[in-house]
């Protein structure tokens, strides 16, 4: 394979291969842009080195030919002693790693070219500053040498001359450093700094190379979800020089606002100075703006540069440029991140520009973004005391007391306070008072550790591995770097969406786009704000490009209407236990511990009209629409009191001579319903088969329900739904009965009821068989939650708590199989029962309900798989409608 590519041969599309750096830098000289001559040597050739430990055959005499072009083109030859060509070897991925990686400059320089650099520049102490800075980059990066060694030098000289600044140090000074720096490489390696330009070079290549694989990389690429298999691209570039005087200099820009998206001139520019200087906060940049009065014609010329750059990538690029003695030239691009809010904006305002059109604009967005949107937010006109800074482990805004421990948690937030979890660390010890907390904060610990990966999964707001902080959980404080001490019972707010701890309570607003949502910000308004505008426009053409149908999982009146005005066309999972709880859980008592027939039928004659009156609201709500209602799924006990509460009160009781008949039958009855396993126990339509009368009842007061709004004039369109079928034959018999029953509510209200019965598919015996279940089933459901948890053998609530970090720690999975859904293991199964039930019964209706429906990568695979519905919860049906839109495209 050919390894190495001249800039004139590569492009933007080739970013496999030559990195986001490397295919940037063909694209800009390609387009015709200022960038100094060179070459990409390919990750491929990284991928081999890594593996093999040795450069791959061919690379050394590719690399030879086109250093050989670059100095023709050039007019010298690298490190030539009397006038040499210098060199910069840097790295570049495929995705950006920030700071990552390592890129070495002024490869080249050794004790003889230096003086040939002198005199070519003739500026002296420039050219020794670029040797120095050769000898402190090559220590730190390929040699391995601890940076701090080199810094102490460079203060040590300042401080010999009463200076902070760099500037002050003329060329004795720097050549002294050379020396000094010369003396730290050979007292660390034993070995003399390298005077060979050429082995200069390929030390730097492998040093590059060998970089993809720095912890610190590492642990970027598995926080960020960057496979680790895929190498870097090393760009040899020839040097342009920043640091010949006031007239040269470095940059960073964007083309427009990264935080808003506003257009107009952002970024940073340091006179004299060479490579990382501008963004090592070293010395004090000033606004790019200022450029204008420093060099008026390189600025217009940047201008340009970056008006060329967006129209040609038509998006937000940011840059990385440096003015040689009045000349601009341009050392990187790339499409830039951005804000959530600014992804929106700038996809609206493209549009309006003509540069791209909508389809474009939804693909330019994420769900994952929009969600960052929506939820609340602090006020930004608040003042704030920021103290410190951690990662953003999980979206929201909290406010709330420090707490240093569980049992403080559990027992504040009883009482009505809102409390923050502050740990070094969470352990699943915690989790009760993780639940209890509004937040959680921690000071060590990245976005896979236990706190990161439990708060994501509750959906808790998390600021994790804030390391400024010292948590002293004995004596229940914590200090942060500015002194500032946080006693337990302290105000402290935290955002799980930025990573910024801010002392006492900044005032939560809800977002502009719930608002929006929820249709209290008229778009069209004057006042909509651009946000929600932008936002409108990109939901509207995502609705109208979309095949797959979005629901919700929506248990009351309430959720039902919220849901639909976010967008929910109809209910997926109306789940029914909730409807057991509260004032009711008296009545379900008697049902469970009815010893007769009658007492059984009492139980549930008094549940069926409070039943049918949930139903009437729900189907009111969304009239006109599916609702599909889950048949009782949990297991009995459930709505039973605690065991050890129920022991105590028996043995008061006694003790104390009292009446304990009820409590103790309920005892007995919580014994015998007891199970090791509940996810696995009597649950499901294993419930309406040996529980008599208690699916017919709720079908009953579905079909009631049904009855009475057609009469009110509605429009119900109710689904009836058995959850954990095995296989069909426990299906035919609950369905059976409820025919029945809705024959006979038909007729006794005279009216034609229209009620599909369908199924959940959350076993993978039900999936093995779904071509046999289709044929008695007007629709499916895959139930994603049981059906992963089925599918891996793991407990859900078990599980997420204690070992889940561990194995995304070690890669075992890149994210939880209940946040993104298992394409391999658990979409095959979906795979499989959606082939065998279409070809069962064609056109059945299939559908998700679990959270996966509202999970951007997993609607990507519904949306493959050709379902016709997701259904998720009524906050993340404006994600599912948006990812369902970027699926189609
Ligand atoms: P990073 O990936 O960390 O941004 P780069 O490879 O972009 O690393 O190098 C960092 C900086 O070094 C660049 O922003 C630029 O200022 C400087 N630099 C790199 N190559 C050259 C070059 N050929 N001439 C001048 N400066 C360079
Ligand atoms: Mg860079
Ligand atoms: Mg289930």
């Amino acid at each position: 394979p050919k390894y190495v590519y001249d800039f004139a041969e590569g492009n933007k599309e080739l970013k496999d291969l030559l990195g986001g750096k490397g295919a940037n830098l063909a694209e800009m000289s390609n387009l015709g842009l200022p960038v100094p001559p060179g070459f990409t040597i390919t990750t491929e050739a990284c991928r081999h080195y890594l593996a093999h430990g040795e450069l791959p055959d061919g690379l050394a005499d590719e690399i030879t030919a086109h250093l050989a072009a670059l100095e023709r083109r050039m007019g010298k030859r690298l490190g030539e002693p009397d006038d040499p060509l210098l060199v910069s070897v840097r790295s570049g991925a495929k995705h950006s790693m920030p700071g990552m990686m390592e890129t070495v400059l002024n490869v080249g320089l050794n004790d003889q070219s230096v003086a040939g650099l002198a005199a070519q520049s003739g500026d002296e102490r420039f050219a020794w500053d670029s040797y120095r800075r050769l000898v402190q980059m090559f220590g730190k990066t390929v040699l391995d040498i601890d940076g701090g060694a080199f810094e102490d030098a460079i203060e040590a000289v300042k401080s010999a001359k009463g200076s902070t600044d760099d500037l002050d140090l003329t060329a004795a000074d720097l050549s002294g450093l050379v020396d000094a720096f010369k003396k730290i490489v050979a007292d660390h390696t034993g070995k003399p700094f390298p005077q060979d330009p050429r082995e200069q070079l390929f030390l730097a290549v492998q040093a590059v190379f060998t970089s993809w694989n720095a912890p610190r990389a590492i642990l970027y690429r598995r926080q960020e979800r960057i496979p680790g298999d895929l190498g870097t691209a090393v760009s040899v570039c020839s040097m342009v020089f920043g640091n010949l005087g006031m007239d040269s200099g470095t940059g960073v820009a964007f083309t427009r606002d990264p935080a808003t998206g506003q257009q107009g001139v952002y970024g940073d520019y340091l006179q004299n100075a060479q490579g990382e200087d501008v963004v090592a906060g070293i010395r004090n940049t000033v606004p790019l703006a200022e450029l204008e009065r420093i060099d008026p014609a390189s600025y217009r010329e940047l201008l340009g540069v970056m008006e060329t750059l967006e129209n040609h990538y038509r998006d937000l690029c940011d840059i990385e440029f440096t003015i040689e003695r009045g000349k601009l030239w341009m050392l990187q691009t790339r499409v830039g991140k951005r804000t959530a809010a600014a992804a929106f904006r700038i996809a609206d305002q493209l549009v309006d520009q003509g540069l791209i059109d909508l389809d474009e604009a939804v693909r330019r967005v994420t769900g994952d973004q929009l969600a960052q949107l929506m939820f609340p937010r602090f006020d930004e006109k608040a003042r704030r005391h920021r103290i410190a800074h951690g990662m953003n482990a999980s979206p929201g805004a909290a406010v709330g007391k420090a707490v240093f421990d569980s049992y403080t948690a559990i027992k504040w937030s009883r009482s009505g306070e809102d409390v923050i979890l502050v740990r070094r660390e969470t352990n699943p010890d915690d989790l009760d008072g993780m639940i209890a907390a509004r937040g959680i904060l921690t000071s060590r610990g990245g976005k896979t550790s236990h706190a990161a990966v439990v708060a994501r999964g509750m959906g808790k707001t998390c600021v994790c591995g804030a390391e400024d902080l010292r948590v002293d959980t004995k004596n229940r404080r914590f200090t942060a770097p500015d002194g500032s001490v946080v006693e337990e019972g302290d105000v402290i707010s935290i955002d799980g969406t930025n990573g910024n701890v801010y002392l006492g309570e900044v005032p939560v607003v809800p977002s502009p786009v719930v608002r929006y949502f929820d249709g209290e910000i008229d778009p069209e308004a004057a006042d909509a704000g651009e946000l929600v505008r932008a936002v409108h426009r990109i939901m509207a053409h995502a609705d109208g490009v979309r095949r797959l149908g979005v629901r919700a999982n929506a248990d009351s009146p309430d959720d039902s209407s919220r849901a639909r005005r976010m967008g929910a066309k109809g209910v997926g999972l109306c789940r029914t236990e909730h409807m057991f709880l509260g004032d009711r859980r008296s009545l379900v008592e008697r049902l469970i511990l009815a010893d007769t027939d009658k007492e059984r039928d009492q139980a549930l004659a008094a549940l069926l009209p409070l039943q049918r009156e949930d139903f009437v609201g729900i189907f009111a709500a969304m009239d006109g629409l599916p609702v599909t209602v889950r048949l009782l799924d949990p297991p009995l006990h459930e709505f039973l009191p605690d065991i050890t509460e129920l022991s105590v009160r028996v043995a008061v009781a006694e003790s104390r001579g009292e009446k304990y008949e009820n409590d103790l039958r309920l005892l007995q009855a919580v014994h015998r319903l007891h199970e090791q396993n509940p996810m696995l126990g009597l649950r499901g339509v294993r419930l309406g088969l040996v529980v008599p009368g208690l699916f017919t009842m709720q079908v009953q007061a579905i079909a009631e329900a049904c009855a009475q709004r057609l009469r009110e004039g509605g429009d119900p369109r109710p689904e009836v739904m058995i959850p954990l079928v095995g296989t069909v034959q426990e299906l035919e018999i609950v369905r059976d009965d409820a025919l029945e029953v809705l024959r006979k509510v038909g007729e006794d209200y005279g009216v034609e009821l229209e009620c599909p019965i369908g199924t959940m598919i959350e076993l993978p015996r039900a999936a093995l068989t779904a071509g046999e279940i289709a044929e008695r089933a007007e629709f499916f459901s895959f139930g994603t939650n049981d059906l992963t948890q089925t599918t891996w053998g793991f407990s859900r609530d078990d599980v997420e708590a204690s070992f889940f970090s561990a194995y995304l720690e070690r890669g075992v999975f890149g994210v939880s199989p209940f946040e993104s859904l298992d394409v391999d293991g658990v979409g095959r199964l979906i795979r499989v029962a959606v082939e065998e039930s279409r070809a069962a019964r064609p056109g059945i209706k299939l559908g998700i309900c679990g959270e996966h429906g509202g999970d951007p990568d997993s609607v990507h695979f519904f949306h493959d798989c050709g379902l016709d519905y997701v259904s998720c919860s009524p906050f993340r049906v404006p994600v599912a409608r948006l990812e369902a839109g970027r699926a189609a495209l």
